[in-house]
C-alpha cells in the first residue's frame, strides 16, 4: 500500500501506514491555522479493501462540515464518485474497496492548476475575450482577469470571481460552465446579455492556495476574503490587483463564487448588513434570488446564512466591500461540498456537472437584474 500527495492541490500526510485504520492527517494551510481540503491517491491491490482514518478531522475548520460527508473518489480523475464515510465528532473514517490498482481521493472534486490554464487558452481564442494578467501572486503566478464583451459599448458591467478559499473547487467548476456558457454562440441568454453587458471574470483569486493544497488562505496565510478593506502587495497581491481593477472600472452586479462545507444547499448572501444598506440594494437582491429560484430547482432561498444586523457587516469581505463601495448589487454564491438535499444524488452528491449547470442557470437572474437597475 501507498500513499501519495506529492501533485497538484495533494494535501495528506500518513501518520501511521501500519495501522488498521490506516491513520491520516490533513496539512494545515502554510502558516494558517486552518484545514480541511485533502487530495491524495491511494495505490494498493486490486480487491482489497483498505480502511482509512483521518485523525484530525474534529479540529479541522469546519467539523459540521463531516457531518452526513461522503469522501470524492476517482480512478480515472475525470469521474468523481462518492465513499460513504463516519464522523464520530474527531475521526473521519471510510473504507476503500479497490476496483483498480489505484484511487485518488478528495474533499471535493479537484479543478487542477493545469485545467485552470487550459480554460485561460481556450477562452483567450474568442473573439469577445480579453486575457490581461493583472499581476503576480506570492508565488509568481499570473492573477489573470478575462474580460468578454464589448468593454467600450455596454451599458452594465458584471463582475465574477472565484475561488478566493482554494479549497473551494465548486467554484471554478462554476465559472468554467459559466465561461463555456457565455462564449456559447448558439446560446441565446449569452448572446442577448452579450449585447449590452460585459462580463469580467477572474476564474481563480487564490493560485498559490489552489497548488498548495490549501483550503482557506493564500501562500501567506491570508484569508483572501478578510483583505478587502485594506490588501497589501506583501500579504494579499491577489485581492490587491482586482480590487485595484474593480475601483477602475466600476460594475453594475459583484458575483463572489464559494463552498459552504456544512450547508447541504446552494444559497446567496448578500451585503445587508453594510452602512447605506438601503431599498435599491434590497429590490436589486430580490430580482435576483426571485430569477434564481425560476432558473434553477437546485437554488433556493430558504436556507442559509444569518443576517448581518444593519451596520455590522464585517467590510473585509469582499461582497460587502463590493456592495459598499458600488453602491449595487453584491452576492456570495455557497455552492455544497456535500450534496443539494433537496435534490441529492446518491452516487455523485454535488458534482461539477451540477455545478457547471447551475452556472448556466445564473443567466436569468443576471438579465433580471439589469433591468431593474
Ligand atoms: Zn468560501
Amino acid at each position: 500500500m501507498h500513499i501519495t500527495s506529492a501533485f497538484d492541490s495533494g494535501n495528506i500526510e500518513v501518520i501511521n501506514a501500519d495501522a488498521r485504520p490506516i491513520e491520516l492527517s490533513i496539512r494545515q494551510d502554510n502558516n494558517s491555522d486552518f484545514y480541511q481540503w485533502f487530495h491524495f491517491r491511494l495505490e494498493g491491490k486490486t480487491g482489497d479493501s483498505y480502511p482509512l482514518r483521518i485523525i484530525n478531522a474534529g479540529k479541522a475548520a469546519y467539523p459540521a462540515g463531516w457531518e452526513n460527508y461522503r469522501v470524492c473518489a476517482s480512478y480515472d480523475r475525470q469521474n468523481w464518485f462518492r465513499i460513504e464515510a463516519e464522523y464520530d465528532g474527531n475521526t473521519l473514517d471510510f473504507t476503500v474497496d479497490l476496483d483498480q490498482p489505484s484511487i485518488y481521493l478528495a474533499y471535493f472534486a479537484p479543478f487542477p492548476w493545469e485545467r485552470h490554464l487550459d480554460l485561460l487558452a481556450w477562452a483567450q481564442g474568442h473573439d469577445l475575450v480579453q486575457l490581461e494578467t493583472l499581476g503576480q501572486t506570492l508565488d509568481g503566478r499570473d492573477m489573470t482577469l478575462l474580460t468578454v464583451g464589448d468593454a467600450a459599448a455596454a451599458k452594465h458591467k458584471v463582475w465574477m470571481i472565484a475561488r478566493q478559499h482554494p479549497g473551494e473547487t465548486m467554484a471554478e467548476w462554476f465559472v468554467e460552465g459559466f465561461l463555456e456558457a457565455l462564449l456559447d454562440d448558439a446560446n441565446p441568454s449569452a448572446q442577448s446579455l452579450l449585447a449590452d453587458t460585459v462580463f469580467y471574470v477572474v476564474p481563480n483569486m487564490n493560485p498559490d492556495g489552489s497548488v498548495r493544497g490549501h483550503l482557506r488562505t493564500n501562500a501567506a496565510g491570508a484569508n483572501l476574503n478578510r483583505e478587502w478593506q485594506d490588501p497589501s502587495m506583501e500579504r494579499s497581491p491577489e485581492v490587491f490587483l482586482v480590487r485595484q481593477k474593480m475601483l477602475e472600472i466600476g460594475g453594475d452586479i459583484f458575483l463572489d463564487i464559494h463552498g459552504d462545507e456544512a450547508l447541504p444547499f446552494n444559497f446567496v448572501a448578500a451585503c445587508e448588513g453594510i452602512p447605506g444598506y438601503d431599498k435599491r440594494h434590497a429590490e436589486l437582491e430580490e430580482t435576483f434570488k426571485r430569477a434564481f429560484v425560476t432558473a434553477s430547482p437546485d437554488f433556493q432561498t430558504e436556507r442559509g446564512y444569518d443576517l448581518d444586523k444593519p451596520g455590522e457587516a464585517n467590510m473585509t469581505v469582499g461582497t460587502n466591500w463590493c456592495g459598499h463601495q458600488f453602491r449595487t448589487l453584491a452576492l456570495t454564491l455557497e455552492m455544497p461540498f456535500k450534496d443539494n438535499d433537496i435534490l441529492p444524488d446518491p452516487i455523485e452528491g454535488w458534482s461539477p456537472a451540477r455545478c457547471r449547470q447551475l452556472a448556466r442557470d445564473i443567466f436569468l437572474p443576471i438579465r433580471e437584474t439589469l433591468k431593474v437597475l
